[in-house]
């Protein structure tokens, strides 16, 4: 038996009824096999950045998994397939974006998966979110980085 890991998972959904499709998202992370939902931020809206579309619900989670990365990453875009997640051009608008922000304190980079992602410090949609669950892991000067970036809590 593999030892449970803590992993941080990014949620995020432009099309349809965005705030429903992260809500069951959250619930369907609940029920992989071997995954537990610890925690989950505040629901963030935001303004579509380096991507198209309407504004993003976006939302981070902890989970304890004794899943490998590649399988919970394998997992996560089985949901989002299962949502009616489409990839007809690069950062097209999404039903649904699951991305593994953190895994453990592991470091992987592989063709198929980067971890620590790679431009999680880069977006507010990412670190506002990560902070509710994680305050460690984001300073006050990494949310100053990103303040240019339009993010409200959802009511
Ligand atoms: P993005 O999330 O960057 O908008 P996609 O969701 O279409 O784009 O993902 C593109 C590819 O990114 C996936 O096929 C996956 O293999 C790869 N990838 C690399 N690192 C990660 C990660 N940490 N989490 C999720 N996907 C990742
Ligand atoms: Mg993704």
């Amino acid at each position: 038996m593999r030892e449970p890991v803590t992993a941080c998972i990014a949620l995020g959904a432009n099309l349809g009824d965005a705030r429903q499709t992260v809500l069951q998202a959250l619930h369907n992370v609940g029920q992989l096999t071997a995954c537990d939902v610890t925690a989950v931020s505040r629901l963030y809206r935001t303004a579509p950045w380096q991507a198209q579309g309407p504004d993003f619900v976006n939302a981070v989670a902890l989970i304890t998994t004794t899943l490998t990365a590649p399988d919970l990453l394998r997992a996560l875009q089985a949901l989002e397939l299962a949502a009616g997640r489409e990839r007809p051009y690069l950062n097209a608008p999404r039903t649904l974006d699951l991305d593994i922000l953190l895994y453990g304190a592991g470091r992987i980079d592989s063709p198929t998966l980067t971890v620590p992602h790679p431009r999680m410090m880069q977006r507010a949609f990412v670190l506002h979110p990560l902070a509710d669950v994680m305050p460690e892991a984001v300073t006050s000067q990494d949310l100053q980085r990103v303040q240019d970036q339009a993010i409200e809590v959802m009511a």
